[in-house]
């Protein structure tokens, strides 16, 4: 293979760097593949040209507009997956490795790309929870709201998840609407920088989104400011230098750290030998231990058991390993590659080393070469430790390579201690068909783990498994895993956007959020609202209806017309005797069906369709004899595409005292 020249992208140009270019070599053959370094880029420069021309361009478009460009550089990857995955074997790793890696990185894009447009409005502040009242009158009111960050998101990434671990983090920050600079690891740096060329060729983001550093950070980190974000995976060793770095703990720079973490497995005491739970723990056990040569921050590294089961548990895995097929990950029936560098192989000896001070071997020789020439390959190791209270070793050091240590435990109780004892993990599996020690778990061990997977017979065979992280969940852990969040959907979009407090009133904070809120101004107009197309809708719109009586025998009717003749619409004695009404009452349904029936313009139109109801709540009773009035307010508005797009009303149904009766958003899909 010929030696890649690994470029820099700064500037929105591909830079050399000057000098210092350091070797990179294959994972499988151990040649040289790639040089990279990053001597010589002016960092600060970089940093202003995100700040200027990048987070501006983002900024003006909505959480819709940045969802698509997701979508489109999501379809770019794939349309040139298998450049990457010729290079992902480079890296040791097998084509199932790679497809975590490439394919789930491309998802996890697609992922974000429909959250966006799901769940976000495709406008470019973020409300935040409900309107506060913060005054009698209700002209002074409160509304949380996210806006983008205006500096720069400094991305530095591990060196397992070169794809992935890209994608995952620019998901959110360009649906923030922040530019980001990344910085991949540089054992596995030709990858990143191969995925990421593809990005820019595609030709989507707009210039300044992206930058990349292919070395050294050199000064950066001096130059950030309380705008930026630095998102951090790698050691906890490197985490502490940055979080520690003056500026950082200067300006308060937003620092989010993704570090090792001591996994735990649990197999519950319901769960012996013979039992579907016993048999997917082993089978997960094994599968963390390999795939990707357990190269996987999330991988199990300590696997518990009762103290009863754990002979069996012990032979149950080390039988599975013994038909584990180590070898050149591009060899069909290959299972386990190799590790990503020499450096990653010495690294995973010393910690087996380590930790085999206070356990023991049980399965697998570190110091076999199980494949000859000069790749990084090494066999699964098992280790077993009887005493876990008493080696400190298996709870602190972390091989990240193809190592798990078992280890029994006396009792529940003891069980959860052992996992806290790891000081905050990012996932923790617990394998019980009882949901007794579910919840004890839960309970007792919720507070030290990022993500918690529990599995029986019931979830095993659809299970995502322990070690993957999705961008729908939070991935993160406390205290030793960091101490930091991504992902989890929309939240680790905020994780770029600054949170504010807005006060005023509610006029005023409506235009802001272009969402009318209670107490703003509610225009009226000749045209009912149904005959406006979403374009001609101007939020706080609103319909005022007649008013209707609502009779006995319309409820009556309801009532036997539909089959619900619960007591409180029919026995006017136990209506009465009821500690909430006061004789019989129309039913909820019935003053739904009665709202639209006064707000609705029927004829075809621009309002295609009723899509649901959000937020219902019963206010007063609706008691025979009783009127009743809608008010119908456009309460904000979303453009899907050339068809459609989604009008949200606020809906407030009126007695004759006008006593609220009840409200609810009506959403309904709209042309645009
Ligand atoms: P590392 O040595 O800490 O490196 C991580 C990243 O930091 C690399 O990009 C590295 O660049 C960079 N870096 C190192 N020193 C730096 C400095 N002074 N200034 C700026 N950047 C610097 O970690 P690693 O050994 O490659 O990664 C393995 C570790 O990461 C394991 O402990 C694993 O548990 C953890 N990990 C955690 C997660 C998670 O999500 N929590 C995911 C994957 C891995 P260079 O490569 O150029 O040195």
């Amino acid at each position: 293979m010929k030696t890649i020249n690994l470029l820099n992208y700064a500037q929105d140009g591909w830079y050399q760097a000057s000098a210092n270019l350091a070797e990179v070599r294959s994972a499988v053959s151990g040649e040289v593949i790639a040089t990279t370094g990053s001597r010589g880029l002016d960092f600060k420069a970089m940093l202003d040209h995100a700040r200027k021309v990048g987070g501006p361009a983002l900024r003006r478009m909505t959480f819709h507009d940045r969802a698509w460009m997701l979508k489109d550089l999501g379809n770019a990857i794939m349309a040139r997956k298998e450049e990457l995955y010729e290079l992902n074997y480079e890296t040791g790793a097998t084509r199932t490795d790679g497809w975590i890696d490439i394919e789930g990185g491309a998802g996890t894009l697609f992922s974000f790309s429909s959250k966006g447009r799901r769940e976000l409005p495709n406008q470019r502040v973020l409300i935040d929870g409900q309107m506060e009242m913060l005054s009698k009158g209700g002209t002074f009111v409160g509304q949380h709201v996210f806006t983008s960050l205006q500096g720069v998101a400094v991305h530095i990434n591990a060196f397992n998840f070169p794809v992935w671990g890209m994608l995952e983090k620019l998901g959110p920050t360009i649906l923030a609407g922040v530019p980001a600079i990344v910085k991949p690891a540089s054992a596995t740096g030709y990858l990143a920088e191969a995925a990421f060329r593809i990005m820019i060729e595609a030709n989507i983001l707009p210039p300044g989104a992206l930058q990349l550093i292919m070395g050294s950070t050199g000064d950066l980190l001096d130059h950030l400011t309380l705008q930026d974000v630095v998102s951090f995976t790698g050691s906890a060793q490197t985490a502490m230098k940055l979080q520690t770095h003056p500026v950082i703990a200067r300006e308060s720079v937003r620092f989010i750290a993704e570090r090792d973490s001591l996994n735990a497995s649990i197999l519950g005491p319901d769960a012996g030998p013979g039992t579907p739970e016993f048999d997917l723990f082993v089978k997960e056990v094994v599968r963390e231990m390999t795939v990707k040569a357990g190269q996987k921050c999330t991988a199990i590294r300590r696997a518990m058991a009762a103290a009863e089961h754990i002979d069996a548990v012990e032979e149950a895995i080390a039988a599975r390993l013994a038909k584990v097929r180590i070898g050149d990950p591009r060899q069909e029936g290959v299972t386990m590659g190799a590790l990503a560098s020499r450096d990653q192989l010495r690294s995973v000896r010393e910690a087996v080393a380590e930790l085999s001070k206070s356990a023991r071997i049980v399965a697998g020789d570190p110091d076999a070469s199980p494949v000859e020439g000069n790749g990084s390959f090494i066999e699964p190791i098992l280790l077993r430790s009887d005493d876990p209270w008493g080696s400190p070793a298996v709870h602190d050091v972390e091989p990240f390579g193809p190592v798990s240590t078992i280890m029994p435990y006396r009792d529940l109780d003891d069980a959860i201690a052992l996992a806290n004892r790891g000081m905050g993990s990012l996932a923790l599996s617990l394998f019980t068909f009882d949901p007794r020690v579910a919840e004890d778990f839960v309970l007792g061990s919720g507070a030290y783990h990022g993500r918690m997977m529990i599995l029986d017979r019931t979830s095993g065979k659809e299970s995502t498994g322990h070690g993957s992280p999705l961008p729908v969940l939070v991935h993160g852990g406390p205290g030793r895993a960091g101490g930091g969040e991504e992902m989890g959907g929309v939240r680790g979009v905020t994780h770029y956007m600054q949170r504010t407090a807005l006060q005023g009133s509610p006029a005023l904070l409506s235009g802001i959020v272009k969402q009318w809120l209670p107490g703003a101004p509610k225009p009226e107009g000749e045209v009912h609202p149904f005959r406006k197309r979403i374009s001609e809708l101007e939020v706080g719109y609103t319909l005022k209806t007649a008013s209707r009586t609502v009779t006995i025998e319309d409820i009556e009717h309801f009532a036997h017309f539909t089959g619900d003749t619960f007591y409180a619409h029919m026995d006017e004695e136990a209506a009465k005797a009821s500690p909430i009404f006061e004789g019989r009452v129309a039913h909820g349904y019935l003053i739904l069906s009665f709202a639209a029936g006064l707000f609705v313009e029927p004829a075809p139109g621009p309002v295609l369709a009723n899509t649901g109801l959000e937020n219902l709540r019963f206010q007063t009773p609706l008691y025979p004899g009783d009127s009743m009035r809608v008010e119908l307010t456009v309460k904000s508005k979303s453009v899907r595409d050339e068809e459609k797009g989604e009008v949200r009303w606020a809906v407030y149904i009126f007695n004759q005292e006008d006593e609220a009766v009840a409200s609810y958003d009506l959403l309904t899909m709209n042309q645009p």
